[in-house]
């Protein structure tokens, strides 16, 4: 047995060789790199910064190799990174925080931060780990930049698991670029977007799964959404795709003993073998379920609400987001452009967009509104046309219904349709059943009262059946998986396919072990632990800086 695991490791286990990742990093970090040449802070220009770059300005304390200017090859120390982690642009806080991280953090934070007492102004700042410590923020030529909050947190109890120095300054844009900058100066390198969770991620502070997580949150756009984040941040799937690779690794274990020493050892039974890959691939299908929910949260829908002048769309909107976003009066034609409001649907965020009624019109601004609403329906992932139940269902309603059919025609769109009956307090005994002959246009009809909000739950529900909601798990605590791990968890389930009807057609065991090495390979990738530099890149190229 011993003998057949000491045949297989090497074989199989992509994660012994040094995985790419570590050579990314290497590049990343290594100074002469063109990448970081761009950072060095004598062409700097920092984010939303007016000024020229400053020609360089070493600090006497600084040398060119400090910047890499040594050249030379082999690995190196990580360098020292420097970014505002806190939003910029915003307008005015009480806080801001800029971070540093690598092996200088702490002497970098020591050349900018002066404890307001203690410490003689001479000697180098002796930070204790985790211990809030107040003082001055200086720049190079030592005048004070702003008065600062500074946090150490040593390796390895930190975010990145290097030193990290966190200078917590007044809010405003102008005290935390002067403080960045006084860092850059202090010997730090702007930090790449994504940089300091790269670091977490290569010194195995998360896996790539929860590092995807992170950035997912801090763009989250709803209470349902940053929940499903953290859920991932936590580990929940990351534990799944642990625990799946490891039964993989289970299972070549015993395959190859066999085929080793296959007189030695009982037979393998083909059904528990298969009862236990049918488990897997269920498991697999179970986390690909969700990634519906995921696209749903990361970009939620857009229901656009057409109908003639005046039948209530003003008023839906209003009413069903409990707002006065929309101008209603009885005039037609009052809305002129596209007006938006948003709600949440079991946690998805949902844009409602009331539309300038579609009509033909010799108005210019209105005709250019019509336009719009045109355009605001095609590209929606939901149409309401609304009508009123006073009015019943006019030939204006068939013109407009006609132009939008033809307009979905001509664009390939399949976007579907839900009839709104509005006004029914007007016309108590509308039927239903008046507006059959239209039900082939519509996937399911409502009927509203617009100034009550009566029918604005069911019209819900109707959208929950539409866009399949209704499918999603409720309170949206639950990871979900984006498109990257959605694909490499394809590659696992056909694998696991293809393995049960190796067993099944009683096929050699080697073609077993293919399949097995296979799936363990599409769950390594989702970790993360065999990983190009290219997929890498393009994952934290998308994080902001500073994160
Ligand atoms: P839009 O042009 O389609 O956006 O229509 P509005 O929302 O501006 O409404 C036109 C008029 O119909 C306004 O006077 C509203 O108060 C009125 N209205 C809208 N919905 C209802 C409804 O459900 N019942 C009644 N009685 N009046 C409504």
């Amino acid at each position: 047995m011993a003998r057949a695991a000491a045949r297989l490791l090497p074989l199989f286990l992509p994660w012994r060789r040094p995985p790419p990742a570590r050579l990314l990093l290497r590049r990343l970090l290594n100074p002469s790199s063109p990448r970081t040449l761009a950072a060095r802070p004598d062409t700097l220009v920092l984010p939303g910064d007016e000024r020229s770059p400053t020609p360089a300005r070493l600090p006497p304390h600084q040398t060119c190799q400090d910047y890499g200017g040594g050249g030379g090859s082999g690995a190196r120390a990580p360098e020292t990174i420097a970014a505002i982690v806190t939003s910029l642009g915003g307008g005015p806080a009480a806080v801001g925080i800029v971070r540093l991280s690598g092996p200088d953090a702490v002497a970098v934070a020591g050349r900018v931060f002066r404890p307001a007492r203690g410490a003689p102004a001479q000697a180098p700042w002796q930070p204790r780990s985790h211990f809030v410590e107040y003082g001055l923020a200086l720049d190079a030529d030592g005048s004070v930049i702003d008065e600062v909050l500074v946090v150490p947190m040593l390796a390895p109890r930190s975010y990145t698991r290097e030193d990290v120095v966190e200078l917590q300054c007044h809010g405003n844009d102008l005290c935390l670029r002067r403080v960045l900058r006084a860092c850059l100066e202090a010997g730090a390198r702007l930090a790449d977007p994504g940089e300091f969770t790269l670091r977490a991620f290569l010194n195995g502070r998360l896996d790539l799964a929860q590092a995807e997580n992170v950035s997912r949150l801090i763009s989250a756009k709803s209470a349902a959404a940053a929940d499903s984040a953290l859920a991932g941040i936590q580990g929940g799937f990351s534990t799944l795709v642990k625990s799946l690779r490891s039964r993989c690794i289970e299972l070549l274990t015993e395959i190859e003993a066999r085929l080793d020493f296959e007189d030695e050892m009982p037979p393998l039974d083909p059904v528990v073998l298969i009862s236990k890959i049918n488990c897997m691939r269920q498991e697999v299908q179970d986390a690909l379920d969700t990634s519906n929910y995921d696209k749903l949260l990361q970009s939620g829908l857009q229901i656009a609400i057409i109908g003639r002048p005046n039948v209530g769309k003003s008023s839906l909107l209003n009413a069903w987001s409990k707002s006065e976003r929309a101008i209603v009066t009885e005039i037609a034609g009052t809305t002129r452009d596209v007006v938006e409001a948003n709600v949440s649907i079991h946690g998805i965020p949902v844009t409602l967009l009331d539309t300038a009624g579609i009509r033909e019109t010799e108005d210019v601004v209105e005709k250019i509104g019509v336009k719009r609403s045109e355009a605001a329906a095609l590209g929606a992932d939901l149409i309401i046309m609304t009508i009123s139940a006073v009015d019943g269902w006019t030939d204006d309603d068939t013109k407009l219904i006609d132009h939008v059919l033809l307009n979905k025609k001509s664009s390939g769109s399949s976007v579907p349709m839900v009839l709104v009956i509005n006004k029914v307090d007007c016309a108590p005994f509308v039927s239903g059943e008046q507006f059959e002959k239209f039900s082939g246009l519509f996937t399911k009809q409502v009927q509203t009262c617009a100034v009550t909000g009566k029918g604005i739950s069911e019209l819900e529900g109707a959208v929950i059946e539409v866009r399949g909601i209704e499918h999603v798990p409720s309170g949206g605590r639950r990871w979900t998986v984006n498109q990257r791990q959605f694909e490499q968890l394809l590659r696992t389930k056909e694998a696991f396919t293809r393995l049960e009807s190796s067993i099944s057609e009683q096929l050699p065991m080697d073609f077993w072990t293919i399949d097995l090495r296979e799936a363990a390979l599409a769950l390594t990738t989702i970790s993360g632990e065999d990983i190009s530099e290219e997929v890498l890149s393009s994952i934290f190229s998308k994080f902001c800086i500073g994160k």
